[in-house]
């Protein structure tokens, strides 16, 4: 499958027949955002998002279902050592949609009712790669280790895992640790 910057449905039946319940279209795909949206994100890929979704009438006027799941592996830093760690995720989603023709993009928006938010739509054509790619940087645990027994790093940078045994080297205050405390006064010509 070819990796695309957009996740696009095209839900042109859907809003024809929006008042025979039943009608669906569904559609899975490889997302690969481009280096500026995963910035925005801060995000880092190993590879494309795997995404499926469906897109269902729910009998109402206008009124959608959004289900379906984004998953892939980013890659994020161990929080002790920094060293790149590859982290799976899997997100399952599930949204009502409404049809606003006139709105432009797609957009989440707070119904007053009872505060859950609803997506909203104007346009038959949907590219769902925005909420795909913020569903997904959402789902991502706040922090990673590389390890449960990660070791981090030692004062000066080095990584404890691959150099167990490295030693720090002593700073200056330990150095001059055995001089008088003012010791360093009789430089002074006073
Ligand atoms: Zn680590």
């Amino acid at each position: 499958m070819v990796s695309r910057q957009d996740a696009t449905l095209n839900l042109a039946s859907l809003i024809k027949h929006s008042l025979e319940a039943g009608g669906e279209v569904s559609g899975s795909g490889l997302l690969l955002p481009s280096d500026a949206q995963l910035a925005e994100d801060g995000l880092r890929l190993a590879a494309p998002l795997n995404w499926e979704l469906s897109v269902r009438t729910t009998g109402g006027d206008d009124d959608y279902l959004l289900s379906g799941n984004v998953s892939g592996t980013a890659i994020m830093e161990c929080r002790r050592c920094l060293t790149d760690v590859k982290t799976k995720v899997r997100a399952e989603l599930i949204y009502s949609m409404s049809y606003q023709p006139g709105s432009k993009e797609l957009k989440l928006v707070e119904t007053g009712e009872d505060d859950e938010d609803r997506l909203v739509f104007g346009q038959p054509e949907v590219d769902f790669a925005p909420l795909l790619r913020q569903i997904f940087a959402i789902e991502l645990p706040a922090t990673v280790l590389c390890q449960e027994s990660c070791k981090g790093l030692s004062l000066d940078g080095v990584n404890l895992n691959e150099f167990p045994e490295h030693k720090a080297p002593a700073t200056d205050n330990n150095a001059d640790k055995d001089k008088p405390p003012f010791a360093a006064l009789k430089d002074f010509k006073l």
